[in-house]
C-alpha cells in the first residue's frame, strides 16, 4: 500500500509515445540522458542559460511548446530560468521526495520527457516568485520570425 502526498494530482496520460530504444534512436546520449532518464546538464554549460533570443522553447523530445522568452530571467543559477509556463497545462510539475528533500520535478506534458525542477519562494521579484531551472538540452528554441513587426 502506497501513501498518497496530498499533493498528488492526476498526470495527464502523454500524446506523444514512444519505446526507449525509439528515444534513444532520436536523442544524442546527452539529450536522452537528462530527458528520458531525469538527468540534470552541468550548472553554466546549456547553450541557453544566457540567452536572450526573442521565441518560444520548445521540448527538445517532442516539439510542444513549453515556455516564452518574455517570461526567462537571468536567476544566475547556471540554468535556464522562466517565472511561468506557456500555459498551466504544457507542463507537469510531480512532487518529489525521494533524496529526502522536497523538490517539484517538471515534466512535459505531451510526452512526458524531464525538463528540470520548479522552486518556489526564492524572492527572485518576479510576477509569480517561481523559478523553473530548466536544462537547455531538455529545450529547442524557435525564434520569433521577423515578418510579424
Ligand atoms: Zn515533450
Amino acid at each position: 500500500m502506497g501513501s498518497f502526498s496530498r499533493e498528488q494530482r492526476t498526470e495527464p496520460e502523454p500524446k506523444v509515445v514512444k519505446t526507449d530504444a525509439e528515444w534513444r534512436e532520436q536523442l544524442s546520449p546527452q539529450e536522452y540522458q537528462v530527458l528520458r532518464q531525469a538527468g540534470t546538464e552541468r550548472p553554466f554549460t546549456g547553450e541557453y542559460t544566457d540567452s536572450r533570443t526573442v521565441g518560444v522553447y520548445r521540448c527538445r523530445a517532442c516539439g510542444a511548446e513549453l515556455f516564452r522568452s518574455e517570461t526567462k530571467f537571468e536567476s544566475h543559477c547556471g540554468w535556464p530560468s522562466f517565472f511561468t509556463p506557456l500555459a498551466g497545462d504544457t507542463v507537469i510539475e510531480r512532487v518529489d521526495n525521494s533524496l529526502g528533500m522536497r523538490r517539484v520535478e517538471v515534466l512535459c506534458a505531451a510526452c512526458h520527457s524531464h525538463l528540470g525542477h520548479v522552486f518556489e519562494g526564492e524572492g527572485y521579484g518576479t510576477p509569480t516568485d517561481l523559478r523553473y531551472c530548466i536544462n537547455s538540452i531538455s529545450l529547442t528554441l524557435s525564434p520569433d520570425s521577423e515578418a510579424t513587426s
